[in-house]
């Protein structure tokens, strides 16, 4: 026999919320360790003393594990627990080695257990990558700019001389290309073949070219599943345009960073110069509405603030600001 451990929070304490967290927990506990019905003896739960609307072991039973003896007990409260957390622990049989399974805000307790997700999504200029980058090195995690995919995929067709809207022409395109990420001493360098195309991407006329050829649906199939790829092995940051609402709608933490077109053609334009660009204000303006329209009306996973994502405005912030607001609010969660 063996002990699953596991635990998972809700958002509040009712019912209904009570009822979908043991289901999720128990049905994901289930999956990840290969067990039937009849595996399962019985499970024990304990919630934090802030849960009071309904016993997990009663919401496992409407949930249909109805076979396990089951049993719930209140906590202590102890200062600073993650609050309105459920555990368990599932004793079950035919389980050659226990994967324990912490989801949601609980994906903190057992980083070591279960990676966890920070989706950035907002639109260009809003400084997702420094805050991005910021977050990975304090958490010690990967950081996945998707972006430079985006651009990878535009720089191509650009060599190859094809129209960025010409699916057919895209998809023949994509089967050939060679793109892949690599991390050299945690920093993201992307390859076309053999080539580090990771400066390249950022010429300004890459930008306008990334956001026409994302809107193709076989483009994003292909570089989502990238991304899900990435982001399965290991806990990370990721920033882009549709983290949150589809690339990964389970993402322990979710936040929509923006800014006022102003200040974000402001910030580019004081990037773009830094690197010796020759840019003018007022175009940088123009074309950071053009991606925004782009992106946000596209048919096809548009930018968008998903529902659990946190809205930040950084206009009037420092970067120093946005990181610590994300991370108290990452920490009310754990
Ligand atoms: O973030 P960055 O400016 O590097 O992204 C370049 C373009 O790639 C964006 O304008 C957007 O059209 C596209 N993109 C996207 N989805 C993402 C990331 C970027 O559509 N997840």
């Amino acid at each position: 026999m063996r002990a699953i451990r596991g635990a998972i929070t809700v958002e509040a304490d009712s019912p209904e919320e009570i009822r979908c967290a043991v289901k999720e927990l128990l049905l994901e506990i289930k999956q990840q360790n290969h067990l039937t019905e009849d595996d399962i003896l019985f499970i024990l739960f304990s919630n934090t003393a802030d849960i009071h609307s309904l016993y997990p072991a009663k919401a496992a039973r409407e949930a249909g594990f109805a076979a396990p003896a089951l049993f719930s007990a209140a906590e202590p409260m102890i200062d600073g627990a993650l609050p309105l957390c459920i555990r368990v622990m599932v004793f079950a049989e035919n389980c050659n080695a226990a994967k324990h399974i912490y989801l949601r805000g609980a994906a903190v307790l057992r980083k070591d257990l279960k990676r966890f997700s920070v989706a950035l999504d907002g639109p260009s200029g809003s400084g997702k990558s420094t805050i991005a980058k910021k977050l990975a090195k304090e958490y010690n995690i990967l950081y996945l700019d998707t972006g430079a995919m985006y651009r990878a995929c535009a720089l191509q067709a650009i060599g190859d001389g094809i129209d960025l809207k010409d699916e057919k022409a895209v998809g023949a395109m994509l089967a050939r290309m060679r793109l892949h990420i690599e991390y050299e001493n945690g920093i993201q360098h992307t390859y076309l073949g053999d080539r580090d195309v990771s400066e390249e991407i950022r010429r300004p006329e890459v930008s306008m070219a990334a956001s026409d050829i994302s809107a193709l649906r076989c483009v994003r199939m292909k570089m989502v599943d990238m991304q899900r790829e990435i982001a399965a092995k290991m806990s990370c940051v990721l920033d882009g345009r549709d983290i949150g609402s589809y690339v990964l709608p389970n993402a322990e933490f979710k936040f929509y960073i923006t800014a006022s077109v102003a200040v974000r053609a402001k910030r580019r334009y004081s990037e773009l110069k830094a690197k010796g660009y020759d840019v003018d204000l007022n175009m940088l303006e123009k074309e950071i509405e053009q991606r925004d329209r782009n992106d946000s009306t596209r048919e096809f996973s548009p930018l968008v603030q998903a529902d659990d994502a946190v809205y930040v405005d950084t206009s009037d912030m420092t970067v120093e600001q946005v990181v610590s607001f994300i991370k108290s609010k990452i920490q009310e969660k754990v």
